[in-house]
């Protein structure tokens, strides 16, 4: 597939190849973007603005709609794209599908809800005179930036509410997962996006991260990936608004008083969701020491039966992590642990890119695994004394972005909500329960600022004041 830049579709002699992580098959290829390129959709993107920006509301409103629309009438194939360049299974892949729609489609409907309001100047002495009101405009060039998890929905969460907004665009997706980024490119340009406004540069972030970060011309930088590649950008950036969503060590809390079968369900689920490589994925579990032993049984059990193998396979559970590297990292992490006395329940084997569902016990306090983000299929089982205890350690970490807590007792419900830094907590489901129009960051590490359509719009906008004396 090509990249976008200035309303064509650009290729380079200079290609990175897209391969299927489960069996290493050639599945596309990519330009290999440059700087040069980089500069060129910055141009262009400056153009594009002053497209946008002028763009009746209804215009922005019928595009994104119509763009949602051919998302959906393509729904298979764009499953499949997202299935077999990245880790999801099919089945998982269909419903990020259709979360881009809703994504899209919300996105249509916030773009008529960007409103100020009037202002009583008359409230202060000296302004008796005065009227006026604030309207909010966009806010120019926005760089986009996605990680490998969510190809197709985090590219949606970002491009919706920027063109919403009136801005402009230049998006950079992830390298092993360019194909989806691209297509929902190609259904906002069938679905009439003027050119210039989007702008796809395919490449390496080490090699061209650095010209689109510290342009000038940028004003935004909407970030979502690691800490690590947040932090460098936020260092690079300069003055402009800064968007980050970045990782977690999500915490998910099992009080005694809990329905247990949908503890049990719900935290299998929330685990071993894209194979664990989720943002808000269940990571630690915190279970109150009546209903341990319980609980570590049945989770386990549920856990074997997660059928691993290739994502197209309707009856797969589990597809491979996102490239070997990464398996053989996790494999390290959780063998580090072992050696520190933790236990492996189940799970803890790998071939290739293919890492077994693992739960782990005994995991000592402080070992990677325990402290940092995981992003693969292990969780660890905690028994705690009591709620305080749980929410103490699950505050002791760098990250806040969810958690869950699973409870039949409303006080122990807002405990947890009034106790826990966090950017989201879901009561009774796993954390990583997320809809498109919920505002969506963390505190911490976790991030700055939120995304969710309404929210990235209020990012993706600002103010201006107009006051008038009569
Ligand atoms: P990543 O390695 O940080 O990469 C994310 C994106 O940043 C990729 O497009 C990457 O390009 C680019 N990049 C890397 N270094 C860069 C630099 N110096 N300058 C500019 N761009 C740069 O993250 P990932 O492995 O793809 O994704 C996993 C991470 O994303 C996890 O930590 C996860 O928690 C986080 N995440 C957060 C949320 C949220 O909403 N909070 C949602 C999903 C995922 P290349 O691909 O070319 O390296």
């Amino acid at each position: 597939m090509e990249m976008l830049i200035a309303g064509k579709w650009v290729d380079k002699k200079e290609k990175i190849e897209v391969r299927n992580p489960y069996d290493d098959s050639l599945l596309d290829t990519v330009p290999s973007g440059t700087a040069a390129d980089v500069d060129e959709a910055i141009t262009a993107a400056e153009k594009g603005y002053s497209i946008n920006r002028s763009l009746p509301v209804h215009e922005r409103i019928r595009i994104l709609r119509k763009a949602a629309d051919i998302v959906d009438a393509n729904a298979e194939d764009y499953a499949r794209t997202i299935a077999t360049e990245g880790s999801k299974t099919i089945r998982e892949a269909r419903k990020e599908v259709m979360r881009a729609v809703q994504t899209m489609t919300i996105s249509a409907e916030e773009a008529r809800r960007i409103v100020g309001e009037t202002l009583p100047f008359d409230s202060v002495p000296g302004s008796e005179n005065r009227v006026g009101y604030y309207y909010r405009f966009p806010i120019g060039i926005i760089a986009a930036i996605t990680p490998f998890n969510d190809p197709l929905n985090l590219v949606a969460h970002k491009l919706g509410p920027a063109i919403a907004g009136g801005n402009a665009v230049v998006l950079k997706p992830a390298t092993v997962t360019p194909l989806s980024a691209i297509k929902l490119g190609k259904a906002l340009m069938e679905a009439g996006l003027p050119a210039n406004v989007l702008n796809i540069v395919t490449g390496y972030g080490a090699k061209i991260g650095d010209a689109l970060v510290t342009d000038p011309r940028i004003r935004m930088i909407s970030f979502t990936g690691g800490v690590e590649a947040g932090e460098e950008i936020v260092k690079k950036a300069g003055l402009k608004k800064i968007g980050m969503e970045l990782g977690s060590n999500t915490p998910v809390i099992v009080c005694k008083d809990c329905d247990m079968d949908k503890a049990v369900e719900l935290s299998v689920s929330g685990a071993f969701w894209a194979v664990g490589q989720n943002c808000i994925g269940v990571q630690r579990i915190y279970i109150e020491e009546d209903v341990y032993e319980e609980f570590e049984k049945r989770f386990v059990e549920r856990t074997r039966e997660m059928k691993v193998g290739p994502q197209l396979d309707e009856d797969t559970d589990m597809g491979p992590m996102i490239t070997e590297g990464e398996a053989k990292r996790i494999e390290r992490w959780v063998n580090d642990a072992v050696e520190k006395g933790a236990r492996i329940l189940t799970g803890g084997e790998r071939a290739g890119a293919v890492y077994q569902p693992t739960v782990l016990a005994d995991v000592p306090p402080g070992c990677t695994i325990d402290k940092e983000e995981v992003f693969a299929p292990t969780v660890n089982l905690y028994p705690v004394r009591n709620l305080d205890e749980a929410i103490t350690k699950a505050n002791d970490v760098n990250f806040g972005l969810h958690a869950g807590i699973f409870t039949q007792d409303i006080n122990n419900a807002f405990k947890a909500i009034y106790e826990l830094d966090v950017g989201g907590i879901i009561v009774n489901d796993s954390s990583d329960y997320r809809v498109d129009l919920m505002p969506f960051g963390g505190v911490k590490k976790s991030g700055l600022g939120r995304e969710g359509i309404k929210f990235a719009l209020q990012e993706m906008t600002e103010p201006k004041v107009v006051c008038f004396n009569l």
